[in-house]
């Protein structure tokens, strides 16, 4: 069901549980004028002046005072949904803000005022053009996020900096349509136009420009999402201890995964603020253990679902046969590091190896220093351009070369360091911008085309613009809206 939103609506908009100040707000909806006044009046007995603190009581329906804090007034359309808003600032305690937001709904019976939904709030203030789409997701995204950078990012992203290089974009595909679009009505000069107005230079530079913006985004997407880091191998060559010691390296490990402790299954580390979330699996050999089994297929599942796989092998025996079969069937799309665990057990006449990182001939395809794969997310990327094979050499139960398997982790995944001067962009918005690219793509090849065809090449400019205007949300489907509002927070 879709929330009604003329709706008067009012939320605690603060965490749960205790806290030195609690925050309800209302918004008023369709609300007549003098709504939020009634409000104030009923709740705290006087109506402070527009977007002044007031220190004021709240008051139960009997006129005594639930507690006493600042009552703030927005009237429409300046505020943050864009309608009449009113905030109360009270003491923190589930108890009282409880009762205050009984209060509120009590007061606001007779305008309809109802609990809100998540992210209604924000819903609004997109539907009232207070924020666009890419903004009111980087809401979200800032409260979610997991890092320093990411949330950053977020920031920049909701004031609005993806949303100006996308509607900087937009602007160009509409000039160069505009152009195209005018030359259709004399299609006797449909040969000369692609010349005369340089539509295929205008074009080129669309797409280079989409392509820095993509991967920008991409990058934003990896500090929002993280990389899912699977340790892979036999039984006992060190996974366990290797999750131990990344974590156990990690000054400030964020988002503990509820439910998980230091030695149990996964653990999210940040590497350069890339936040990295490593997943320990179950040992893979045959068995006719069932219940061993279940544990080694789930850790395939795993494995299908990696950003980057991590084959651990004990260095003293290095690949085994086992190891081969194990190697063979990893995804050709994951980059993979091999990790040579146990050098503090190798006899050697080098026995300070610990940390070197070497790139084996034996590793196929792409295996080049300085040309590290993306990690491909559902699995885009053709087999020939992704895995990274890299190996190193380290001691989990040392921890030397952990630093190096660090650096090793950043380099596969293609992912820049200190990443926060880009925007905070979801899946839904690099599918978008693939897609727009796709249609630039195809736009290009008419234009290149033999037989040129402005009305197909008018066509895919078209496509792309509205693949571009659904990042911002120009134009967006109800569905869409209920899908990315639900996942917000109430109260926000
Ligand atoms: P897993 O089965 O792959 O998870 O392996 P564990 O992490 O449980 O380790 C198996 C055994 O190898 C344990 O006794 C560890 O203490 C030991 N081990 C793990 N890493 C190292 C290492 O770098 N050096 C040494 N000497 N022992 C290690
Ligand atoms: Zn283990």
């Amino acid at each position: 069901m879709l929330p009604n939103d003329q709706d008067p609506i009012v939320a605690i908009a603060t965490a749960a549980g205790q806290g030195g100040i609690g925050v309800v707000r209302a918004s008023l909806g369709a609300a007549g004028p003098g709504a939020a006044e009634a409000l104030l009046r009923a709740v705290c007995g006087s109506v402070p002046a527009p977007r002044h603190a007031a220190y004021v009581p709240f008051l139960d329906a009997a006129g005594a005072a639930i507690d006493r804090g600042i009552a703030l007034y927005f009237p429409a359309p300046h505020s943050y949904t864009g309608e009449q808003v009113v905030e109360w600032q009270g003491h923190g305690g589930p108890i009282v803000m409880q009762l205050l937001l009984q209060r509120c709904l009590e007061a606001g019976r007779d305008i309809g005022l109802r609990l809100a939904e998540p992210g209604e709030f924000t819903r609004r203030a997109f539907l009232n053009d207070k924020l666009d789409l890419a903004q009111a997701e980087a809401v979200a995204d800032l409260i979610e996020a997991s890092t320093e950078a990411a949330a950053r990012s977020a920031g920049r992203s909701l004031e609005g900096a993806f949303s100006a290089a996308i509607h900087a974009l937009v602007e160009d595909v509409v000039t160069l349509r505009m152009l195209v679009e005018a030359t259709l009505d004399f299609p006797e000069e449909e040969i000369d136009f692609l010349e005369a107005a340089d539509a295929r230079g205008k074009l080129a530079r669309i797409r280079a420009a989409l392509t820095g913006i993509q991967g920008e985004a991409r990058q934003g997407a990896l500090l929002r999402d993280g990389l899912s880091v699977v340790l892979a191998g036999l039984p006992n060559v060190g996974k366990s201890s290797l999750l131990n010691a990344l974590a156990g390296a990690e000054l400030a490990i964020v988002t503990p995964i509820a439910g998980t402790t230091r030695d149990k299954v996964q653990q999210t580390i940040q590497i350069e603020g890339i936040p990295l979330n490593i997943v320990d699996t179950a040992g893979l050999r045959e068995t006719e253990d069932e219940v061993e089994r279940i544990g080694i297929a789930r850790s395939w599942d795993e494995i299908g679902r990696a950003d980057v796989v991590l084959h651990l092998l004990d260095a003293r025996v290095g690949m085994t046969a086992e190891d081969e079969l194990i190697a063979g069937r990893f995804p050709g799309r994951v980059p993979v590091v091999r990790v040579l665990n146990k050098v503090d057990l190798v006899v050697s006449d080098a026995p300070d190896d610990a940390g070197a990182v070497t790139t084996p001939a034996a590793s196929g395809s792409g295996g080049e220093e300085g040309s590290p794969a993306m990690p491909s997310r559902n699995g885009e990327n053709a087999r020939a351009d992704a895995p990274v094979v890299r190996e190193v050499r380290l001691s989990a139960k040392r921890g030397d070369g952990i630093a190096t398997l660090r650096t090793a982790l950043l380099a596969v995944t293609g992912a820049r360091a200190g990443g926060q001067s880009v925007y905070l962009a979801r899946e839904r918005h690099l599918i978008a911008l693939r897609a727009a690219a796709e249609h630039l793509e195809i736009a290009a090849a008419h234009a290149d085309s033999r037989a040129q065809s402005l009305d197909l090449f008018a066509e895919e400019l078209r496509l792309a613009q509205e693949r571009l205007n659904s990042i911002t949300g120009e134009f967006t489907s109800d569905d869409l809206l209920g899908v990315i509002f639900s996942r917000f927070c109430i109260g926000k």
